[in-house]
C-alpha cells in the first residue's frame, strides 16, 4: 500500500476472533510505515510476535534498531508489551492512556504493568493528545472505549488516507455494526466508531486497517477487504513431534 509518499507493509496481518476457552489470542495488526526519512511501526504485537517482527523487518533490509518511530494505539499487551525492541525510536502513546495505565491495580486487566511503568519513564517516550500532529501528515485522535486512552492514527495522503483504529475498533464486525465486544462502555465507543467513520468517508479511496483485521476500503459505501487472512493452529495430536493437526482458522 502507498499513502502520499509512505510505502505501508503489514508485517504482521491482526485476526478478528479471539479462542473458546483460553481467553484473548491477542494476535494484533503490526504495520511498517517508510517514508520521509522516518521508519515506523504502529503497534508492537504480544510476546509471541518477536521473531516475526525481526523477519518481517529483515525483509525489508530493517532491524528493530533502524525504527524512528513507534505508535502504539493503547497499552494492552497485545499491542504495546514490545516496545523495549525499539530503543531508538520515539515512542508515541496516549497521554490519557497512560494516566490510566499506570495507576491500574495490578493483575486485573490485559495491560502488562510492569513495562507500562518502564514505558513511563522512558525518555523517548512521548505522550500525545487528541487531534495532535505527530509528523505534519500524521494526525492522531482520541477514540476511546475500548480503553479510556486509546488512539487512533490517521496518516494522510494527498488522495487519500490511512487510519489506524487499534483496538477502537478491532475488525470489520464492530465498524459496521458499531457494536463491541470488550469495551468499558459502548455508547462510548459506539461515538469513537462514529467518529473513525467520518475520518473514513472524508476522502474516497482511504484505507482503515483495525487493530485485529485486515485493511479495508468503502466500495458502494460498504467496508470490502483487501488482501488475504491467513490463521491456522497447529496441534500435536499424536504420540511423536510429526503427527500432527492442522486447524484452518479462516472460513
Ligand atoms: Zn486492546
Amino acid at each position: 500500500m502507498r499513502i502520499g509518499d509512505y510505502e505501508i507493509e503489514i508485517i504482521v496481518q491482526g485476526y478478528p476472533g479471539k479462542s473458546v476457552c483460553h481467553g484473548g489470542l491477542g494476535w494484533s495488526t503490526l504495520t511498517l510505515i517508510r517514508g520521509k526519512g522516518r521508519i515506523a511501526v504502529v503497534d508492537t504485537g504480544p510476546f509471541g510476535y518477536r521473531t516475526m517482527i525481526r523477519e518481517g523487518l529483515a525483509k525489508h533490509g530493517l532491524k528493530p534498531a533502524d525504527v524512528t518511530d513507534l505508535l502504539l494505539t493503547h497499552c494492552h499487551h497485545d499491542h504495546s508489551v514490545n516496545w523495549m525492541m525499539f530503543q531508538n525510536a520515539r515512542i508515541y502513546i496516549g497521554a490519557a492512556e497512560m494516566a490510566w495505565a499506570t495507576k491500574l491495580e495490578w493483575g486485573v486487566n490485559s495491560v502488562p504493568e510492569l513495562y507500562v511503568a518502564e514505558l513511563a519513564k522512558w525518555s523517548k517516550c512521548q505522550l500525545v493528545g487528541d487531534g495532535e500532529a505527530i509528523w505534519p501528515d500524521l494526525k492522531t485522535y482520541l477514540a476511546p472505549g475500548h480503553t479510556p486512552g486509546c488512539l487512533i492514527f490517521v496518516l494522510e495522503g494527498a488522495e487519500h488516507d490511512l487510519i489506524f483504529t487499534g483496538d477502537s475498533a478491532k475488525n470489520r464486525a464492530e465498524l459496521v455494526s458499531r457494536d463491541t465486544d470488550m469495551t468499558f462502555d459502548k455508547k462510548v465507543s459506539a461515538a469513537s466508531i462514529d467518529m473513525i467513520w467520518s475520518h473514513w468517508r472524508k476522502k474516497p479511496g482511504t484505507i482503515v486497517l483495525p487493530g485485529h483485521d485486515r485493511p479495508m476500503v468503502l466500495k458502494d459505501g460498504k467496508p470490502t477487504y483487501l488482501g488475504k487472512l491467513e490463521a491456522a493452529v497447529k496441534s500435536w495430536t499424536g504420540d511423536d513431534m510429526e503427527t500432527t493437526t492442522t486447524f484452518n482458522l479462516v472460513v
